[in-house]
């Protein structure tokens, strides 16, 4: 049985082929799954009987299975979903007043373990197959309705999307082709905690779409106390990589920066975080933490991110505080975490 979200345009032709259909069909299939957004292949009237049933036994369409939406004061929805192999994984969908983003998890659970992030407690289960990931934005899609159109794709989600290339890009393909999703390159961003050779690979394989980096903190000493991975991939080398990265004005390297209080958010840290990024062109975003139950950390005040980001202003440096969304309902930054248990 294939997945048939699992192939980008070039393969979903191969399959196509294979079934001795004419290669025109590829294209409209590929219609069928991403434009209409229909669940069986039934619904593919333009095919014929003998063709939809051939293809019904070959493949399959839906993955994912909704266990739950859970909607927050601000219009924030967060979706839990079922794996075929009883997995399960988070999504969420946050409306803005010209656009509305989604943010995919790529990995159940997550390897990096960062020490204020909820999903890292769970430890890491596996990756996610690019239909996994596809199949997150087509049940949203379809539940949100059609006029709210997804125009915005983050890869901020549950897991670490650049330990898992291979199938984020072929995710991030099929979500950017024509036939296919055909979101904008520029509205679609990869989050990583800084994978050194994921990066390189993205400038070679996957530079049209936005690079995200969670860097934290500005220097070694501080940044592996909460972020583990940094013994991997230090600050230096990290820095080294964007440095090489193919990004210019136009298209900024984002700078993703957690605030916790008394740990990374003095006004000296905004100072050594200018020297790190002088010259690489960034657009930096200061995330107030969000805390939980039991968190090892506390939010930095608003006051003090707010001279935080003054610093960086100072310096001629593009610098934003992201607005928590879905806090309610635990569906903000780093939140993720299925709560429930699936029963046996
Ligand atoms: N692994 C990727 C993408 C997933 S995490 C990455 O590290 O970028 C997405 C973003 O949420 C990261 O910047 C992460 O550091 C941040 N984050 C995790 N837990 C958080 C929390 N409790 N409060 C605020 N941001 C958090």
């Amino acid at each position: 049985m294939v997945d048939i979200k699992n192939l980008n345009i070039e393969e979903l032709k191969d399959f196509v082929k294979e079934l001795g259909f004419e290669p025109y069909r590829a294209k409209q299939i590929a219609q069928w799954l991403y434009k209409k957004r229909i669940k069986s292949f039934d619904e593919m009237t333009n095919l014929s009987k003998k063709a939809r049933e051939l293809l019904s036994r070959k493949a399959r369409i839906d993955i994912l299975k909704t266990v739950k939406v859970e909607e927050s004061s601000d219009g924030t929805r967060k979706y839990l979903f079922e794996l075929p192999d009883g997995n399960r994984i988070e999504s969420v969908f946050i409306p803005e007043k010209d656009w509305n983003t989604l943010c995919v998890s790529t990995q159940v659970g997550c390897p990096a373990g960062c020490k204020f992030c909820l999903t890292a407690k769970d430890g890491f289960t596996r990756n996610l197959t690019a239909a996994e990931i596809v199949d997150q934005y087509i049940h949203v899609q379809r539940d949100v309705g059609e006029n709210r159109r997804i125009s915005n794709v983050v890869f901020m989600g549950m897991g670490e999307p650049l330990l898992n290339f291979d199938n984020v890009k072929k995710a991030v393909e099929i979500m950017t082709h024509r036939d296919m999703l055909d979101l904008s390159t520029r509205k679609v961003t990869v989050s990583t905690v800084g994978v050194v050779p994921g990066i390189d690979r993205m400038a070679k394989e996957m530079n049209k779409v936005k690079l995200a980096v969670s860097l934290h903190a500005t220097t070694d000493e501080q940044r592996e106390k909460i972020v583990p991975m940094n013994r991997r991939w230090p600050i230096g080398e990290i820095m080294k990589a964007l440095r090489r990265y193919p990004a210019d004005n136009n298209r900024r390297i984002m700078i993703e920066y957690v605030m916790l209080k008394g740990v990374n958010d003095s006004l000296e840290d905004a100072r050594r975080l200018v020297k790190l990024i002088k010259g690489i062109p960034v657009k930096v975003n200061l995330i107030p933490f969000n805390p939980y139950p039991g968190a090892p950390f506390s939010p930095t005040p608003r006051e003090d991110i707010e001279k935080f980001q003054k610093v960086l202003w100072d310096h001629n440096i593009a610098a934003f505080i992201r607005d928590s969304r879905g806090q309610d309902i635990s569906a903000a930054c780093g939140m993720l975490r299925t709560k429930e248990k699936k029963s046996a």
